[in-house]
């Protein structure tokens, strides 16, 4: 069944285009990123940076994911280069982590949408993000539900990991230090 919201399925299909893993900062949760360690093997210090409210525009000032310290704001993101995401295969220009990607590039460019009072009401494809928003394809939107609620789980644990971080009044903390937190030993 397809209607207009979204509820069952929506109409996209990804052209590949690349815009999305070159152009967009893409925001892993603490969840997301150890599981990326356990899958490369590689610690989190190699495909994380860390960055200011000059550098990523797009996140609201008042997002909790935003880590405090030397009295500036950073917000944890995957690492990239001129050329993209740090996971983006330099030749093919396809993920290199694709099974391990994080939620947030599992959703894009779906946005899910609720009623006033938070209930679910289907999915849409957000209209800012820069993908050209392809409509000939059909997405099933019962899996994109399961990661949505995967998401929100993700998103609670992960505020209370900031809200931890950002208790910390030690002078030599740094925001590379908030990986400590959740990665004890990959
Ligand atoms: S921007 Fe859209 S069409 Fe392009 S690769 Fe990303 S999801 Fe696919
Ligand atoms: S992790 Fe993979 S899907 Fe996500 S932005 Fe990087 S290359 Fe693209």
């Amino acid at each position: 069944m397809i209607c207009g919201m979204g509820k069952h399925t929506v109409r996209f299909r990804c052209h590949s285009c690349g815009h999305c893993c070159t152009d967009v900062v893409c925001l892993p949760t603490p969840k997301d990123v150890i599981r990326i360690a356990r899958a490369t093997g590689l610690h989190p210090k190699k495909f994380l940076e860390f960055l200011t409210p000059d550098e990523i525009s797009e996140v609201s000032a008042s997002d909790p994911t935003w880590l405090e310290c030397d009295g500036q704001r950073y917000i944890m993101a995957l690492r990239r280069g001129k050329k993209g995401c740090v996971f983006l295969k330099k030749k093919s220009r396809r993920c290199s982590i694709y099974e391990h990607r994080p939620i947030l590039c599992r959703l894009y460019p779906l946005r899910i949408q609720e009623d006033r009072k938070g209930k679910f009401k289907g999915f849409t494809l957000h209209k800012s993000v820069g993908c050209p928003r392809y409509r000939d394809g059909v997405v099933e939107a019962a899996p994109l539900r399961k990661l949505y609620i995967e998401d929100c789980a993700h998103s609670d644990d992960y505020n209370d990991l900031v809200e931890a971080f950002n208790r910390d009044r030690d002078p030599a903390k740094k925001p590379k230090h908030f990986v400590k937190l959740f990665v004890k030993k990959i």
